[in-house]
């Protein structure tokens, strides 16, 4: 019998700065009917929905950190999934985050939409919208932190470096068919390298740093992009870590043609990486069916 595949999804491959046909960060790993979803930028339900996993399909969202860009789009994951549980009854939103900044905005971010779920109470639904807030404290050396309910899905954190942001993480999902790894926002780090090891998919935020540094020297990006993953290092680590395929997002600056696009896959093979490198467009979907064993 064969295993279904692991099949991994960009549903945005943005930054905070606007850019035609890049919805905000995020990532969603599917299982057979398992589904997770990893940030919510900027038009993530847009982009579930075009991916065939709208809202009330996940089975599980986890957030990163919160720059603004991760999660902007987390309230109305959560209020779309309500308002459609009249038809598709899954439940409460369950939502797995770091304790600090993370947890706090999890807990706070419906506040906002007290006057329109009264409303809705008072017209149409039942109940009000449920999130069921998981946490964790940002851990030095990776945890477990979800399993589906059999076990055959688990979900590890490990602490990132993305200071000034604090208890930043990165995630590694682990299924039947292939082990996935999701970088959040981070420096390059031996904390994403060794969660790494072995992957078969790491989908890595990307900075063109080495490229731009004259260009940026003196100004606020210099600052910015200290706190991103420059694509040379980048190159170099996943090559150590023995990914099989590298699938960059958060694109830093975003390409606007094929050839800005490209330079970031040649950042990254001039570093030494040998596997396979994919420069993440939106709604771009890798399947793996390693088989374990
Ligand atoms: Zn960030
Ligand atoms: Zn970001």
């Amino acid at each position: 019998m064969s295993l279904p595949p692991t099949v991994v999804t960009l549903t945005g491959t943005g930054v905070p700065l606007p850019s035609p046909g890049r919805a905000g960060p995020g990532t969603l790993v599917r299982y057979a009917d398992l589904a997770l979803q990893f940030d919510a930028g900027r038009a993530t339900v847009l982009r579930l929905t075009e991916a065939d996993t709208p809202p009330h399909a996940l089975t599980a969202l986890f957030v990163t950190h919160v720059h603004s860009d991760h999660v902007v789009d987390l309230a109305d994951v959560a209020l779309t999934r309500w308002i459609f549980q009249q038809l598709h009854p899954t439940g409460g939103l369950v939502v797995v985050a770091p304790e600090g900044s993370a947890a706090r905005f999890v807990r706070r971010m419906l506040e906002a939409f007290d006057d329109d779920v009264a409303l809705r109470i008072a017209h149409v639904q039942p109940d009000p919208p449920q999130v069921d807030l998981q946490t964790f404290d940002a851990p030095a050396e990776p945890v477990r932190v979800w399993q589906s309910d059999d076990g055959a899905l688990t979900v590890d954190a490990v602490v990132v470096h993305h200071e000034p942001v604090t208890g930043a993480v990165a995630y590694r999902v682990t299924t039947p068919t292939g082990v996935v790894v999701i970088s959040g926002d981070t420096r390059v780090c031996d904390e994403v390298e060794r969660l790494s090891a072995g992957a078969d998919v790491l989908v890595h935020e990307a900075c063109r740093t080495t490229a731009m540094r004259d260009a940026i020297a003196g100004t606020s990006f210099e600052k910015i992009f200290s706190y991103h993953a420059d694509t040379v290092p980048l190159g170099a680590m996943a090559e150590r870590a023995g990914v099989s395929h590298l699938l960059l997002t958060h694109l830093i600056p975003p390409p606007n043609d094929q050839a800005e696009a490209d330079a970031f896959a040649v950042d990254v093979r001039d570093a030494g990486y040998r596997g396979r490198v994919t420069v993440g467009e939106d709604l771009t979907t890798v399947s793996v069916t390693r088989s374990r064993g």
